[in-house]
């Protein structure tokens, strides 16, 4: 029997972002539901055909979504709240898109960034909470469930568009989120309460789907159980055990393929392979170790599909290394497919639409359309014999050598460099009580210091000239002395307030990683290799493909810019190497803790620079330090250490009386507040202010010796908040905090909020901290 081709979904947002545009066109009231419903449907018939014309054996439908898969999930199933049902019909877009997006009263203004606006009469509710989908950047909208949540068929998308495509010729696998998956990923709408209890109700309802999929033809679905590499209980275990028995038992006539991915399956194979289902997907891409298990344990009869090209990575496949190792297997097993390691909806859609690369660093890449192309050549090389597909299996094998050998990837100096740091390189040159004696003498600043977390609101004027400069319609001395202005204009608005800790407003920056990348060796950027982060919103993560270093200064001549303009100290302002990592394509020929440390030597030089320079105090983002937690606990630790490592190294090499802050856009510590504690900042700013300051229980109760700029001001919401709300919250943070510990900011950057909500915002929050100074608070 031949070894299949198969994909397990492809990125819906359309080459060029059709999707993003027409969704935003239908939101803004400028389209109708027709043209995006048509749009929609173009869209997937033109995925369907490419993919079929790149010869896959197995093309998925129902990956497909106006805005997150979760969501379409519990639509599906009915889990909609009941926020949302007067808003109309179940299943209407109205509903949808307001669970997605919330709804605004039609006059509210908002000045959030990817803006809300279609009306709804008035209506005023908030959207679904959203989080990451696993380890990935993607994020789904969290289902909310309680005890009385019943569940009913409420829409048929898989059944829909398993039939869109059969009436196009194309018979496709059907893609659903299985059941224990979406419980486990659901929140509970009161405490106590386990999603994982409605599991008998679900059923029915799930098995009438798989049941109408079998009706309208399929004779495969792809049921996506991802939950199955994490660390589950018993009772989940048992809870796979219960859903396929149930779905063995009562629908026949239709196999399932279990698809598990992000991971290996662990201490959870046995109960995978135990489960009655006709196939089983495995990544062997993140976790390549478990391919013998798997296929020892697995049942002759099973179908197994090998995830065998990175769905998560923009790298070329070694084609003869996969075949080296999936070749014995395909000997020995009948019934094999192969496959990505996950859904292709993490990398950009097509790599011919970059015309700018490197052609050295081009020849390297593969995204979503190119990866079909491997895996349809190892098909072809599995079935027909390597030589069927020699010449191009030599072309593979020349650029895999090329990338080994090019002197763009490995740089001898950062080399050399790096072996020469020893642990001392991250340890600061006093303890932290030292330390702030010393900084405090010299910053002078009041009890409670006021500041911002470092971006002003990037208006449509700061877009407009940054896109002006980019076409080369703005030279660049118009555009330097567009962005003085600006800068001069947010300092002496600064002091006018009266904020103690100035910054100079990130206006010169387009995205907190993608400016330093751009400006560090090693770093590539492409034109449009989009992904989606959620809904219509996407993201080009820059693709770090070689050693990093800093050729020179990056942010130097602003801050002396900045500082020149007034007696108060100017925050230098960096993205820390966890963050500029996490946010990346990372090169995956070594360890991403070896490239974090690269790109720690580089932040460092910088901090350095601006010590010289004359900053008092440097700040260094770690925004993405908690997402980069691995899905399973028992690898956290290792990967906190070299996390926290990497901040030690880019943050360590200033005197004692120079102040490291860095700042978190969360609020979830305690199970972190160790490493938090091991980075040894001298202040931390966080978000708090949605939670009430509860958050800081873990830094009080840890004893957390350093000081802390709890946020004050959720800066998520337009709402302004008022002084008394701000002293009330700081008066809370206060009683778990000594109050010398104790710095006044927002939750985070305010660069997607427009000035008519900071300023008076941050009038507000000075008063607030004026009062509480004061004692009159
Ligand atoms: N300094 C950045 C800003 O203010 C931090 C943003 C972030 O952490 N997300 O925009
Ligand atoms: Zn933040």
């Amino acid at each position: 029997m031949p070894v299949y081709v198969s994909n397990l979904g492809f990125p819906r947002i359309g080459a060029r972002r059709e999707l993003k545009t027409a969704l935003e066109s239908f939101w803004s009231g400028k389209a109708t539901r027709e043209a995006l419903l048509g749009t929609a449907k173009d869209l997937r018939a033109a995925t369907w055909r490419r993919q079929q014309a790149l010869g896959l054996d197995i093309v998925p439908s129902g990956d497909f979504s106006l805005y997150d898969q979760v969501l379409d999930t519990s639509v599906m199933v009915g889990a909609i709240p009941a926020l949302y049902r007067p808003l109309g019909a179940p299943e209407s877009l109205d509903v949808y898109f307001a669970m997605a997006r919330g709804t605004q009263a039609a006059n509210a203004e908002n000045g959030c960034a990817h803006g809300h606006g279609h009306g709804h009469g008035g209506a005023d509710v908030p959207a679904q909470e959203m989080t990451k989908w696993f380890d990935t950047n993607y994020h789904y909208l969290v289902p909310e469930l309680g005890p009385l949540q019943r569940f009913a068929l409420t829409t048929t998308k898989p059944v829909d568009e398993f039939r869109e495509a059969k009436a196009l010729g194309i018979h496709t696998r059907p893609v659903i989120i299985g059941p224990v998956t979406w419980l486990l990923l659901a929140k509970p709408a009161q405490e106590g309460f386990e999603p994982l209890s409605l599991l008998g109700d679900l059923l029915p309802v799930y098995v009438e789907l798989l049941s109408r999929l079998r009706d309208a033809g399929a004779d495969w679905v792809q049921i996506d159980e991802p939950a199955l590499v994490l660390d589950l209980d018993d009772a989940a275990r048992a809870a796979f055990r219960t859903a396929y028995a149930e779905f063995a038992e009562r629908v026949s006539g239709l196999k399932l393929m279990l698809a598990t991915y992000f991971g290996g399956l662990g201490d959870n194979l046995e109960t995978a392979v135990g489960l009655p289902v006709a196939g089983l997907h495995v990544d062997l891409v993140r976790a390549p170790e478990q391919l013998d298990a798997v296929v020892g344990k697995a049942p002759a009869n099973l179908t197994l599909s090998l995830g065998v090209v990175d769905g998560r990575n923009v790298w070329k496949t070694d084609l003869a290394a996969v075949l080296d190792r999936i070749a014995p297997v395909a000997a020995r097993r009948t019934k094999l497919l192969i496959a990505p390691s996950c859904s292709l909806l993490h990398v950009p859609v097509d790599l011919d639409l970059e015309t700018k690369l490197d052609p050295a660093v081009k020849d390297w890449l593969a995204f979503g359309v190119q990866k079909l192309e491997e895996l349809a050549l190892l098909g072809k090389a599995l079935n027909g014999g390597r030589e069927s597909v020699g010449e191009a299996l030599a072309a593979n094998a020349a650029s895999i050598a090329a990338r080994r050998a090019s002197p763009l990837v490995r740089d001898p100096a950062v080399r050399a460099r790096l072996a020469e740091v020893d642990a001392g390189w991250s340890v600061r040159s006093a303890p932290f009580a030292e330390r702030i004696a010393a900084q405090r003498a010299i910053l002078a600043l009041p009890p409670l210091p006021t500041t911002t977390i470092g971006s002003f609101p990037q208006t449509a004027a700061v877009r407009k000239a940054r896109a002006a400069h980019g076409k080369g319609d703005l030279d660049d001395a118009g555009y330097d002395a567009f962005l003085r202005e600006e800068t001069e204009r947010a300092i002496r608005w600064q002091e006018e307030i009266g904020l103690d800790v100035l910054v100079h407003g990130e206006f010169e920056r387009n995205d907190m990683v993608q400016y330093f990348g751009e400006q560090l060796s090693g770093f590539a950027f492409t034109k449009a290799g989009w992904v989606q982060s959620y809904g219509s919103r996407c993201v080009r993560p820059p693709i770090i493909y070689g050693d990093v270093s800093r050729p020179q200064p990056m942010t130097v001549d602003w801050w002396r810019y900045a500082q020149s303009l007034t007696e108060k100290p100017v925050k230098g302002m960096l993205t820390g190497p966890v963050t500029i990592l996490q946010w990346s394509f990372v090169r995956d020929d070594q360890p991403r803790a070896d490239t974090c440390r690269q790109i720690a030597l580089a932040i460092r030089d910088e901090v350095l620079d601006l010590e010289a320079a004359g900053a008092k105090i440097v700040q260094i983002d770690e925004a993405a330090l908690r997402e980069g937690l691995p899905l399973c606990r028992t690898d956290w630790q290792k990967y906190l250490d070299w996390a926290v490592d990497a901040f030690r190294l880019a943050s360590s090499g200033v005197r004692s009386e120079t102040q490291i802050h860095t700042h978190m856009c969360y609020s979830e510590f305690n199970d972190i507040i160790a490493a938090i504690g091991a980075m040894d900042a001298d202040v931390i700013s966080i978000e708090t202010a949605r939670s009430k300051m509860e958050l800081l229980d873990a830094f009080a109760t840890s004893a957390y010796p350093n000081e802390i700029g709890p946020g004050v001001y959720d800066i998520h919401s337009p709402r302004i908040p008022t002084p008394g709300e701000m002293q009330h919250l700081l008066r809370a943070a206060g009683e778990r905090l000594l109050v010398r510990q104790l710095w006044v900011n927002p939750d985070c950057g305010l660069k997607t909020r427009g000035w008519d909500e900071v300023r008076p915002a941050l009038v507000n929050m000075v008063e607030a901290a004026k009062a509480v100074r004061a004692g009159t608070g």
